[in-house]
């Protein structure tokens, strides 16, 4: 049995009775008392979820949709899913109408699990789709859910399964396009979670163990797979967040080891002057990933809690790529970088006019990847897999990952941007990181996006869209004039446009096919 429930539940500890998670707060606008939930509690609220579900008589490999609030419950859906069989499907919860009816004509799923409040217009929109089972789970316990599963038995037999069986389908965040649905096997999570287990040093309980913060969203693959999979496969405890509160994580991490999060959190916590050294004391290690950490950031957390951030780097087809090193004797955490291939992961840098020749250190080029945990393709889009995998002669096959990077001559990989982001301005390749590098260095900057607009003259014509610092105004003349000193004339934005925020798609990535469609014609 090669099932990613098997290797979950046979790390959970010889004690049962151990806490396994502590909820750190509860649903928004209720008096909140902690819920400790032993390795029992997940063990048989589990089986009890997939009993409900073997009742449901569905095929082997249906497809389950889930579109509810962050809670423990939904959790052990996930886990239920997987032990009863099936194939686990979360959908973020920012999703509308538009989105979710695209979702569920896509996916087909037998059963549809939302929130107790969108129960009226999901249940319409899956039972016209022909979905034949529509519950409901609320973040406070309330819901069909665990009302029919509290009739059903506590003792199940996990379904086993072969590694390149089907666990999990993830819809990309959508911030080039269209979500794609990556279809992810038992095989590609459990040797991703086993390699990170050992790559980033999670300590057994002889050696005093790990506690993690989990306060990511569990609709992506850095808070289900990343987060949850590192804990449970560790028999290690959480102390649960169903939202981020940088207050409340800074005021739990004295009892915490381990905390993971996207650059933003890093921002959010370094914003409250209750992070220091002090509330860092019990930490060892502080974990980035899902979009780009400035250097800024880096350094700022390492000089205010001693702390240096482990940023790695993955995608939802993929999970985790490379990971800068733990080990100090591995070498140092790079700011700016993602670090190196992890251990059964071949990453190679590639020139697009010559494909399937790796670039030498230092050239900048498409990023292709290999290993255990490349997903097998998109759910119903052949075509799309075809596209985005390479053939050669030898029967070689590399994910194009759609990113552009270098490495640098120690093996350290640095992702300058998309390939869809790349700007070639006269005949220039022009990488947007690199400019917004430099503009994000200038006082008063908080953020920027560099974007190419069709230009009749150069094909592309580069433009900075900017976010000031609270307070700081920004005069787009002078952007333009300190950059004339720093980089070539066609790097340097034609246009600079000041605004109060960057588009954000639900993850918190910038969209910047949004940037480009809104400013469009403006060389024409
Ligand atoms: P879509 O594929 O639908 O356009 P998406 O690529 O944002 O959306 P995800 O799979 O959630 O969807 O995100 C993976 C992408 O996130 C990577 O391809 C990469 O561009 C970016 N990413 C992840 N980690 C890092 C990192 N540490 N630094 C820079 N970018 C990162
Ligand atoms: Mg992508």
């Amino acid at each position: 049995d090669q099932s990613l429930f098997a290797a979950l539940r046979a790390a959970f500890p010889a004690n049962l009775d151990s806490v396994a998670i502590e909820t750190a707060d509860g649903p928004a606008g209720q008096p909140f008392t902690p819920q400790h939930y032993t390795w029992r509690d997940l063990e048989r609220g589990t089986a009890m979820l997939a009993n409900l579900l073997a009742g449901l008589a569905l095929p082997p490999a249906s497809r389950i949709a889930v579109q509810v609030d962050k809670s423990v419950e939904a959790l052990m859906l996930y886990l239920a899913v997987l032990r009863a069989g099936h194939v686990f499907l979360p959908l973020n919860t920012a999703y509308q109408a538009a989105e979710i009816e695209y979702f569920i004509g896509n996916a087909e799923p037998a059963v549809v699990v939302c929130t107790p409040k969108n129960f009226a217009w999901v249940s319409r929109l899956a039972f016209s789709s022909g979905v034949g089972h529509v519950f409901t789970l609320g973040d406070d316990r309330s819901g069909s859910l665990l009302e029919r599963a509290s009739h059903c038995s506590d003792q199940h037999k996990p379904v086993p399964k072969q590694a390149d069986e089907l666990a999990a389908i993830l819809y990309t965040s959508g911030t080039t396009g269209r979500s794609k649905g990556a279809m992810l096997s038992h095989g590609n999570l459990l040797s991703n979670a086993r390699t990170l287990q050992s790559y980033w040093g999670w300590r057994s309980a002889r050696e005093g163990g790990d506690v993690l913060i989990h306060a990511l969203p569990i609709f992506h693959v850095h808070g289900l797979f990343v987060a949850s999979h590192g804990a449970l496969l560790n028999g290690s405890r959480m102390i649960w967040f169903n939202r981020f509160d940088p207050a409340a994580v800074i005021a739990r991490l004295p009892e915490a080891t381990v905390f993971m999060g996207v650059p933003t959190l890093y921002v959010r916590l370094l914003a409250d002057a209750r992070l220091d050294r002090d509330a860092c004391r019990t930490m060892r290690l502080f974990i980035a990933g899902s979009a780009p950490l400035l250097a800024e950031t880096f350094h700022a957390w390492e000089q205010r809690t001693g702390h240096t951030i482990l940023e790695r780097y993955g995608m939802s087809e993929t999970v985790m790529l490379t990971s800068n090193p733990y080990h100090a004797v591995e070498g140092e955490r790079r700011a700016g970088t993602v670090g190196f291939p992890l251990p059964g992961v071949s990453v190679r840098v590639i020139d697009p006019a010559r494909p399937g020749q790796p670039l030498p250190a230092g050239e900048i080029g498409g990023i292709e990847v290999k290993g255990p945990s490349v997903f097998a393709g998109y759910w119903r889009m052949p075509e799309k897999t075809q596209e985005e995998f390479t053939a050669d002669e030898s029967g070689d096959r590399w994910f194009k990952t759609g990113d552009v990077g270098r490495f640098d001559e120690r093996g350290y990989l640095t992702i300058v941007g998309r390939s869809k982001d790349l700007i070639i301005s006269g005949g220039y390749n022009v990488y947007p990181a690199e400019i917004e590098g430099f503009i994000n260095e200038m006082p008063g900057v908080a953020e920027s996006a560099v974007v190419g607009l069709p230009h009749p003259d150069f094909g592309e014509g580069v433009i900075a869209v900017i976010v000031p610092k609270p307070g700081a105004t920004l005069d787009p003349a002078a952007v333009v004039g300190a950059l004339k000193g720093c980089i070539a004339n066609f790097k340097v934005p034609k246009q600079v446009f000041v605004v109060p925020e960057l588009p954000r798609n639900a993850m918190g990535k910038v969209q910047k096919n949004l940037l480009r469609e809104q400013h469009q014609g403006l060389f024409a």
